[in-house]
């Protein structure tokens, strides 16, 4: 026997949003209902006051293996700081050293993160060799692999003709293109946004329309195609009018955004120096509204992290010279929610759509992001009123480039659920083991 019941909790799942108990049962869901549920011999994890929702899934990570010793983060401290952050799925980027670029690489990622078992790990692999731009990688062969989405991350795919041919085997493989949108053009030296405050440090400029112009291309070319089309990490406002009117027009185009993205402008270049440097940049406070009003409005439907770990000592060097990217999992549900619920953008219905449901839908494995009879258990518990200060010294990732520490805030994963079992709780109170009903 190996049940486990989820008593009283607020069960948000697929669009509804009501009081009852789950019921799991060897892996799997056992019973979903709005009246209680008796059940002998089984661990009772008291959800009063919490959020009982589909596993959160984050669709960009890094996890940097294989690496070339440059980093400290490998698939299982990732993984831990997933289980942490209360994340059950994770699509790792290929941008790795040596990049993941065949089948063999694939299947040796997927491998290396089954050994794990405490949070789904599912490969993107690359659209080119190398991520070079300049042969086609085997996409038919890495999706039968098991690549989840295809993507060149770190950089975009520049050449016209390069990126048609990408977007027609993804098509032809149903599987999504996720775009990182850089023209590298307009980028040479370029390290924050283009601006004033930019102008005021003296450091090379990163223009909006570097991504703009992209993402407008990419809709252009992929118009005939119809490929599933992701824009990842959004940062300037213009973009999301783009996106907008592509979805209007029935492209199957989507677009995500990251905590970073959604609480800090380039002034926190001036003030939290490197710890404050992204690719994309961080923008200004119009293009958060922007990216606010996408989000309120459908048109941008993911959160993802863009979780990128980095060794301290490749950020402690001059603006120009450190490395680009914020580490996200352990803190990024609360992040979310201070930047869209305590904004008023969102409740906490939409946004964990956002997370569970609609990038489950994007990577075609819907299962994952719904609680449903015979599904894995793969289940987030949520305090939402749950308070506490981001210290990035005790986060499960290795790396410590946060630039939030020492803020407050509230809402946090307090038990994470994989496969039917409790990878991560912080609150052993709530937990008991029951002989009878
Ligand atoms: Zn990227």
């Amino acid at each position: 026997m190996n049940a486990t019941l989820l008593r009283n909790g607020r069960i948000i799942n697929n669009g509804q949003d009501f009081s009852g108990d789950v019921l799991l049962f060897n892996g799997v869901v056992a019973e979903i209902s709005n009246t209680s549920i008796t059940q002998n011999d089984c661990t009772t994890i008291d959800c009063q006051g919490c959020i009982i929702s589909p596993g959160l899934i984050d669709i960009h990570v890094h996890f940097r293996e294989p690496s070339s010793g440059k980093h400290e983060e490998t698939t299982e401290t990732g993984i831990a700081s997933a289980v942490n952050g209360g994340f059950t799925t994770v699509c790792t980027m290929p941008n790795t050293i040596p990049a993941i670029d065949t089948s063999k690489m694939v299947e040796s990622a997927i491998k290396l993160a089954n050994q794990n078992g405490q949070c789904r790990v599912l490969p993107t692999a690359c659209a080119t060799i190398g991520r070079q731009g300049e042969t086609i990688a085997p996409i038919d062969a890495i999706v039968s692999a098991g690549a989840i989405a295809i993507t060149d991350d770190g950089d975009v795919v520049e050449n016209d003709e390069m990126m048609s041919a990408v977007l027609a085997h993804c098509a032809k493989n149903n599987v999504p293109f996720m775009q990182h949108c850089q023209d590298p053009k307009t980028t040479i030296g370029g390290v924050m946004n283009a601006g004033k405050i930019q102008q005021e440090l003296g450091l090379g400029p990163w223009p909006r329309s570097a991504e703009e112009s992209i993402i407008a291309r990419d809709i252009r070319l992929n118009k005939p195609i119809g490929a599933k089309w992701h824009a990842q990490h959004l940062s300037s406002g213009g973009s999301v009018d783009l996106i907008r009117k592509a979805k209007a027009n029935n492209q199957p185009i989507s677009g995500e955004a990251s905590p970073h993205h959604l609480l800090l402008t380039d002034e926190a270049c001036r003030d939290l120096g490197t710890m404050a440097k992204m690719n994309p940049p961080l923008r200004e406070q119009h293009d958060i509204n922007l990216i606010k009003e996408g989000i309120a409005d459908g048109t941008i439907e993911i959160l993802a992290t863009d979780h990128a770990p980095h060794p301290l000592h490749t950020k402690n060097m001059p603006f120009d010279k450190a490395s680009f990217g914020i580490v996200g999992l352990d803190c990024a549900l609360a992040l979310y929610a201070k930047a869209l619920i305590d904004d008023g953008v969102l409740d906490w219905a939409s946004m964990l759509a956002m997370m569970t449901r609609n990038p489950a839908t994007l990577i075609n494995r819907p299962e994952l992001g719904s609680l449903a009879v015979g599904n894995r258990a793969d289940i987030t518990i949520i305090d939402p009123n749950l308070t506490w200060t981001i210290d990035s010294q005790i986060f499960a990732s290795t790396a410590r480039n946060c630039p939030f520490d020492g803020w407050k805030v509230k809402g946090k994963a307090i038990a994470t659920i994989y496969s039917g079992v409790l990878t991560s709780q912080c609150l052993s109170d709530r937990i008991n083991h029951c002989n009878t009903a």
